[in-house]
């Protein structure tokens, strides 16, 4: 049995401010995973346009992701940083996935139901077909591992399906073209063209909720500012924004079992568990009995240190569009040039003639 050469992709949407759900969920694990891994991380454009067509400063979102991945830590020389729509290979891949892809899978994504709404045929054909062009991101480099928050699973199991109904259909082609390399898949051994990915989604935060409703996630695209701490807010914002955040009337636990019920309490512990790499039994320890009104402050506190750092180097790193832009081109040539590499071979496989 082969295996395929461990590869880490993941993607950021430049639909607006990165918050903290996005750090601790997502780019916190993309700068550990640099250690160990080769990585590509990408600000995935194409995606930004599939819930809102017309953006008011799409360059100035795609610079401000870009630079909140080079602030916390991502370095753009020893791996790959970029934007989606430098690799037009993305999307010619997605095009093949739509055809790989079942509309009834599609129909079944909870993200396309909460995005879409309630006027469901309203929503953009993009939308619907979203996960297809992100296992297109993750395949066309033949990504092994994708580092990603809690909501991203069931996409990361539709990006499996794909590749599975890909190798099994072609098969025979890939073996014809001499591609491909023998795993298993469960006890089953196939040889696959496609690498099976494994998300990797644990993590002291694999999903943060709203502070202003701690049943629904926390959100670039909420409405409401205050539901979310960015990036880029100020100490002063920071406070203002723990300091409004929905809580219950009680005191808060000494165990985590009394978390349970109390969604934004179980929130606000857990994000200040993550911020101080501590658990969240730990941080109870510290703070169980304690109203509100002392929980918030230490947590303000926490947060502005945590993340004043990571400001002020984007901060400055925006101030800077040129240099932006260099590691945007240089990050899109690399991984054009691995992309259209798979490309080549997808074309053969399938049977395009070129
Ligand atoms: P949008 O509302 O436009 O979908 P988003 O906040 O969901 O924006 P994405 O760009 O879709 O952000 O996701 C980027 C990464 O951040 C993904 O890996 C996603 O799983 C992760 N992520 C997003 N929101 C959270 C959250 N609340 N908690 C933990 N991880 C999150
Ligand atoms: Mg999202």
């Amino acid at each position: 049995m082969g295996e395929f050469k461990q590869l880490v992709f993941s993607g950021v949407q430049p639909t607006g401010n990165l918050h903290l759900g996005n750090y601790l969920g997502a780019i916190r694990k993309f700068v550990a995973l640099q250690e160990s891994h080769d990585c590509i991380y990408c600000v995935v454009d194409l995606h930004a346009i599939t819930a809102q067509l017309v953006h008011d400063d799409l360059p100035g979102q795609i610079r401000s992701i870009t630079a909140a991945f080079i602030a916390a830590g991502i370095d753009p020389k020893q791996h790959i940083v970029f934007n989606q729509s430098q690799v037009p290979q993305h999307a010619e891949l997605a095009w093949i996935f739509n055809c790989v892809a079942r509309i009834g899978w599609m129909n079944r994504m909870t993200q396309f139901k909460d995005k879409a709404g309630k006027d469901r045929e309203n929503a953009s054909l993009g939308l619907l077909a979203y996960p297809s062009l992100m296992a297109a991101d993750i395949l066309v480099y033949r990504a092994t591992h994708v580092p990603v928050g809690d909501d991203q699973k069931q996409h990361l199991e539709l990006t499996r399906d794909i590749a599975m109904k890909f190798n099994m259909d072609f098969m025979q082609k890939i073996r014809a073209a001499g591609l491909g390399t023998d795993i298993l898949v469960g006890d089953e051994p196939v040889h696959a063209y496609f690498p099976m990915v494994e998300p990797m989604i644990e993590g002291p935060a694999p999903r943060v909720m709203s502070l202003k409703d701690g049943t629904k996630k926390m959100s670039k695209s909420d409405p409401s500012d205050l539901s979310r701490i960015n990036l880029l807010d100020d100490a002063e914002t920071i406070s203002k924004k723990i300091r409004k955040a929905k809580t219950d009337p009680d005191a808060l636990p000494s165990e985590v079992e009394g978390l349970k019920g109390r969604p934004e309490a179980d929130n606000l512990v857990g994000i200040f568990a993550a911020l101080s790499d501590r658990s969240k039994a730990d941080v109870l320890k510290d703070f169980g009995g304690q109203q509100f009104s002392v929980f918030k402050p230490a947590l303000v506190d926490l947060a502005v240190e945590v993340l004043a750092p990571v400001n002020g180097e984007m901060r400055r790193l925006m101030g800077d569009p040129g240099y932006i832009d260099s590691v945007l081109r240089d990050g899109g040539a690399r991984a054009g040039a691995r992309a259209e590499k798979t490309m080549k071979e997808v074309r053969d496989i399938i049977g395009f003639v070129q």
